[in-house]
């Protein structure tokens, strides 16, 4: 189906879902955990060093996982393009990233292994990762470490000069890198000035300001992209040996969220379209310390970073109605509700736990600020224990960043927060070798399905973002290279021209629908649809009342949207328009997906699925799977693979951080 005649389409129900053939991670080796990296790169075809210079690899994307494998794929010779839709690839998402990067060093000798690392991640993410996956990733977190730190990286150091660490939720050592409230700042400054050295060795072609549009698949594998001069608006093909995605996560399909404004679904879901099967896209992360929704008028939200939970207590009244200010309120008049439910992590339970628990309370009717959905996180103890200054040194700039935001200072009354839309622990499927079911298309980062199962431990994205892109995808797309000799694509082969025209044909039908509803109101739109039913907590009948409601806004989209300008200049309702089409067809699977997935694990909270006490209820027996989703047609009912999920080491117990 193409996009113009989807304006037309009818309905067909998403829920009339087919389930196909199971989905099989073929690259992974089996054998010893400890030993399966090892033993896959061992195992991996190697391209000669001279045969380098004549394989082309395009990466969509220079953020952390794009710049690194750029750079990487750069070093050791390869003909690389990169792209960003910024004007700088230092002005890539990560560079938000505050609070740090997880690494199984153990320099605090407080009982950190791989293992360890390995262990907390499988059982922070609900069960519903890879065990083989997440083993690498632990094991390459202690290479990301020296890697940055040989780039000039200045993480923090401690007072004998050794890198410091702090602790970040869902563990119970102190294992978490960091550069102030700047971690990804300065892990993409490392990534960029190893990228900008391979462009001026001429290894690299970096693209910035230019948006991949459709992907160039050539008999069944991912040779190029079609991408559009964001500038000039000039349409361009480029073609390459292999693709890697590298272009972050979804979460802005929900309008308000942390993420920068122009992050999106686009390459993903081109590539979905394509062939690439769409893994656990109901898998979202809602971050429990943002600065609270304060107006209509927000365009999206701000993270205040988790390691403020270290020394930040978190608490609300405990009578109802009590409008005292907070520091009028004496403690024992203090719900320190984190403290009370889980004694033995306290404020550093995972990020689904903090928010559901703030949830429960503004629910309750105790929750503080002008909209009584907020919850305090308080200082106070803290600047008592460590003195003002060691905590001005701790989260100094986070601290400015919230009274510049909210006019309060946070020195002296507590900050508010509450939960937001943070990270997307789904994306495309990938195996071991993070290749996409179209072979030649690999993905990397947040745009992956990722190891972070349903719910993704904080600090972790920065550590997957490059084991990705320095460690992993050098090897194994070597070995995809030295396997498949291409020949080159000509720019008029059918499927080159057929991807062309699907991109010249959806911008002029943006540009000639010329409607009444601005693309942002669609957009918000649809984000009220998804943060109310398929948010913090799903249910049959609200999930049901989306899926409804979703492909009627999407009619409505392609027939009433207003575009103005033209096609060929800078025009940013253009791009919105663009993101804003995928985003109503994303988010009309990710409801499918999580009513599908009648369990709760994780981030996703189905409210059918719950035990006495109110903690997520998973059901191992029926939905120990991950679901990868094809795609089929705009409106038409998906097809579900599923990849069925064994634990041999970590064995699946209800989670528990009591
Ligand atoms: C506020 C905030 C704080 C965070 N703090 C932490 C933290 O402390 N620790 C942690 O581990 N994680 C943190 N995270 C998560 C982490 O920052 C991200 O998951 C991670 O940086 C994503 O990196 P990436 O390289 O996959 O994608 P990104 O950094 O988002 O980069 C995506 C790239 O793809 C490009 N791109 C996308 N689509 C296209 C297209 N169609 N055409 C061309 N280019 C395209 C973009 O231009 C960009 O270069 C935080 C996230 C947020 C929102």
């Amino acid at each position: 189906m193409t996009d113009s005649t989807d304006a037309s389409s009818h309905h067909v129900s998403y829920a009339d879902y087919a389930t196909g053939e199971p989905v099989v991670d073929k690259a992974v080796p089996s054998g010893a955990i400890e030993t399966r990296w090892e033993r896959r790169r061992f195992g991996v075809k190697l391209v000669n060093p001279a045969n380098k210079r004549s394989k082309k690899i395009i990466v969509v994307g220079s953020g952390l996982a794009g710049g690194s494998a750029s750079a990487t794929l750069g070093e050791a010779g390869y003909h690389v393009k990169t792209f960003c839709y910024q004007d700088s690839p230092r002005r890539a998402h990560s560079i938000a990233a505050q609070g740090g990067i997880n690494a199984a060093k153990n320099y605090r000798n407080d009982g950190d292994s791989v293992y360890r690392l390995f262990y907390d991640t499988v059982k922070g993410g609900d069960f519903r990762a890879r065990e083989s996956n997440v083993h690498r990733l632990a094991e390459i977190s202690r290479q990301i470490i020296d890697q940055c730190v040989a780039q000039g990286v200045p993480f923090a150091r401690d007072y004998a000069g050794l890198l410091d660490n702090r602790s970040f939720g869902g563990v119970q050592v102190s294992r978490t890198f960091y550069a102030r409230g700047q971690t990804g700042q300065q892990l993409l400054i490392g990534a960029y000035q190893a990228l900008e050295r391979q462009v001026k060795a001429g290894t690299v072609e970096m693209y910035a300001r230019h948006e991949m549009l459709e992907l160039i698949v050539v008999e069944g594998r991912a040779r190029g992209i079609v991408a559009r001069d964001m500038v000039s608006g000039e349409i361009e093909v480029h073609t390459a040996d292999a693709v890697v995605l590298a272009s972050g996560g979804y979460g802005n399909v929900f309008y308000l969220s942390t993420n920068a404004k122009g992050c999106n679904v686009t390459a993903g879901w081109r590539a979905h379209r394509k062939g690439a099967l769409f893994a656990n896209p109901c898998f979202t992360q809602i971050h429990p310390t943002c600065i609270p929704v304060s107006g209509d008028h927000q365009s999206k939200l701000t993270l205040m970073s988790e390691s403020l939970r270290n020394d930040g207590r978190v608490w609300v009244p405990k009578k109802l109605g009590d409008d005292r200010g907070p520091n009028e309120i004496p403690h024992e008049e203090r719900d320190y509700f984190l403290e009370r439910k889980y004694p033995a992590f306290g404020n550093l339970v995972p990020r689904d736990i903090a928010s559901r628990a703030a949830k429960e309370v503004c629910d309750e009717k105790r929750g503080v600020g002008p909209s009584g959905l907020g919850v305090y996180l308080d200082f106070d103890d803290a600047i008592q224990r460590l003195g003002r200054k060691a905590v001005e040194n701790k989260y100094g700039n986070l601290f400015e960043m919230y009274e510049r935001i909210t006019g309060e200072n946070p020195y002296e009354v507590p900050m508010r927060i509450f939960p937001a839309v943070h990270y997307t622990m789904g994306g495309l499927w990938v195996d071991y070798d993070l290749q996409s079911t179209v072979p030649g298309l690999y993905v990397a980062g947040e745009a992956n399905f990722s190891d972070h199962g349903a719910n993704r431990l904080g600090a972790s994205a920065l550590m997957q973002g490059l084991a990705d892109g320095y460690f992993v995808l050098p090897v194994t797309i070597g070995d995809y290279l030295a396997k498949n000799e291409l020949d080159a694509v000509p720019d008029d082969a059918p499927e080159v021209v057929e991807a062309v025209q699907s991109v010249t044909d959806r911008i002029d039908q943006f540009l000639s629908i010329n409607g009444t509803r601005t693309v942002d109101s669609f957009h918000r739109e649809l984000g009220q649809i998804m943060w109310d039913y398929c948010g913090m907590e799903r249910t049959e009948e609200g999930l049901r009342k989306a899926l409804d409601r979703i492909p009627e806004l999407r009619r409505e989209f392609w027939n009433n949207v207003k575009v103005p300008g033209t096609g060929a200049e800078l025009n940013q309702s253009l791009e919105k328009a663009g993101r804003v089409a995928d985003f109503l067809e994303l988010g009309e699977l990710m409801c499918l997906d999580a009513l599908v997935r009648r369990e709760s694990c994780g981030g996703h909270f189905r409210g059918e699925s719950q035990t006495e006490d109110g903690e997520a209820q998973r059901d191992d027996e029926n939905f120990s799977f991950t679901s990868a989703w094809e795609y089929t047609g705009r409106g038409q009912a998906p097809v579900l693979h599923k990849e069925e999920l064994t634990f041999e080491y970590v064995h699946p117990t209800q989670r528990s951080y009591k």
